[in-house]
């Protein structure tokens, strides 16, 4: 069996790490994804971006700049319409620095009290720096947010989003059926199309 190229995933989110691992495991790919806290490193980078491109770079570079081999980084937001557009790229800390994903939850419920339009979409972005090249790929998925939390699954705002076409929440769907559909998911497959790619 060839020996596998490590990816470090500049990411200290074990969930994340998770779904992300077993999206690249079950495709058979030569490449191994290791968290930055897996290999000791527990820089925490701050996302200073105005965009989700520019966090998901900023990430991928400052470990790229640390540990010299190939990496990757992906940075998500929640887009809500009614609300034009936020928590977008400051989805993280919502409610305030060092708020809780419970906190974020309960600020979006609370802003959306007697609001009829609740589609959002959520969105993906990942930077991958390979051979010292930069590539980036992106994912996204239509939904809306639910009046009240449902499901014990995921992490994040997955209790409080519906997908489209979905009668329950990123929270009460498997990992497995949430990675098929999701905005990490999809920007995931096209990272693994692109490896694929250089694998014949
Ligand atoms: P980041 O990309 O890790 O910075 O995530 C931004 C914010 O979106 C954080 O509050 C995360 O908890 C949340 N988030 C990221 N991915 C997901 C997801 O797949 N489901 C629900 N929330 C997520």
């Amino acid at each position: 069996m060839c020996e596998k190229r490590r990816l470090i995933l500049a990411t200290h989110n074990e969930h994340k790490t998770q779904e992300i691992r077993d999206l690249i495991i079950s495709e058979d790919l030569p490449y191994e994804v290791v968290s930055l806290h897996e290999i000791g490193d527990d820089l925490e980078i701050e996302e200073t971006g105005e965009t989700l491109m520019e966090n998901s770079q900023l990430k991928a570079e400052t470990c790229h700049r640390r540990h010299h081999i190939d990496c990757f980084a992906d940075d998500t937001g929640l887009e809500v319409t009614s609300l034009g557009g936020r928590p977008g790229v400051y989805s993280a800390r919502y409610a305030g620095p060092a708020c809780r994903p419970a906190d974020n939850i309960r600020k979006l419920l609370h802003e959306l009290e007697g609001v009829e339009d609740r589609t959002a979409v959520f969105k993906t972005v990942i930077t991958l720096i390979l051979d010292d090249k930069v590539h980036t790929f992106e994912g996204q998925v239509r939904g809306a947010i639910t009046e009240q939390p449902r499901g014990e699954d995921g992490f994040g705002y997955d209790p409080i989003f519906q997908p489209e076409g979905y009668d329950c929440t990123f929270a009460q769907m498997s990992e497995e059926e949430k990675n098929h559909i999701s905005h990490r998911g999809r920007a995931v497959e096209a990272l693994i199309c692109f490896l694929r790619s250089l694998h014949g």
